[in-house]
């Protein structure tokens, strides 16, 4: 795939949409502005590569919407070198983008035919991300704990496993609620008993799914 001047340049655009709408951190801005979107796409779709819309991946999924994956991002708040996990891989774009920001990045996808692509996908583009499949709702716990968790599905509660792998002063960023809204909310561990948890506006996410696949 080519990553031409004018993929270039409505990256850029994408850049300063979501930059309009509140994102400040520059951190992601800057891999928002690096990570070529249209790889993440079939060729028939790339028009639609640089649009701030979530698309169709396959398998009844989607690729988030940028602002959402900046969103995310940056309430993760993430240091270079934090260890990261990612519950629900998909397209591998969000991971791509934590990678650029500079963690190390562990990302479970419950999706067969996502996880496979994935795995022979992002090798490609040079970042290491660490792939499995399998139920996020257990989190990966031979490699726990994290500084930072990041849900890219709307789950109906926090999972215990999830918050038990967070490291003190670790934060774990979910959107919390029904099939339709979500409200994306931030626990962020204070102590090994300790949670604090905020809420920061209304989101729709595909739902995290449990035993039903
Ligand atoms: N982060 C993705 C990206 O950048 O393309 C978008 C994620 S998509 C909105 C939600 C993903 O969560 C889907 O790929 C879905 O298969 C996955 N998912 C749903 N339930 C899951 C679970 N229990 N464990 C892991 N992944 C799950």
């Amino acid at each position: 795939m080519i990553d031409s001047y004018k993929h270039q340049g409505l990256r850029k655009h994408l850049v300063e949409v979501v930059r309009d709408k509140g994102i400040t951190d520059t951190n992601v801005l800057n891999a928002i502005g690096k990570v070529p979107r249209h790889f993440f796409f079939d060729s028939s779709f790339l028009k639609f590569a640089y649009e701030d819309n979530a698309f169709p991946i396959g398998a009844g999924q989607t690729i988030s919407q940028p602002y959402t994956v900046a969103f995310q991002s940056q309430l993760l708040m993430i240091s270079k070198g934090q260890k990261v996990l990612e519950v629900g891989t998909g397209s591998g774009y969000q991971a791509c983008i934590l990678a650029e920001m500079g963690a190390k990045v562990f990302s479970i996808e419950r999706q067969r035919s996502l996880y496979d692509k994935a795995v022979e996908f992002l090798p490609t583009l040079g970042y290491r991300i660490k792939l499995f499949y399998g139920d996020g709702y257990k989190g990966l716990p031979p490699f726990a704990p994290f500084d930072k968790i990041i849900v890219t599905a709307g789950a109906p509660y926090i999972p215990d496993p999830l918050t038990d792998q967070l490291k003190i002063g670790g934060i774990l960023v979910i959107p919390i609620g029904g099939d339709d809204v979500q409200e994306m909310t931030t626990i962020t561990r204070i102590s090994e008993k300790e949670f604090v948890r905020r809420g920061h506006g209304r989101f729709r996410f595909v739902p995290l799914l449990g035993d039903k696949v």
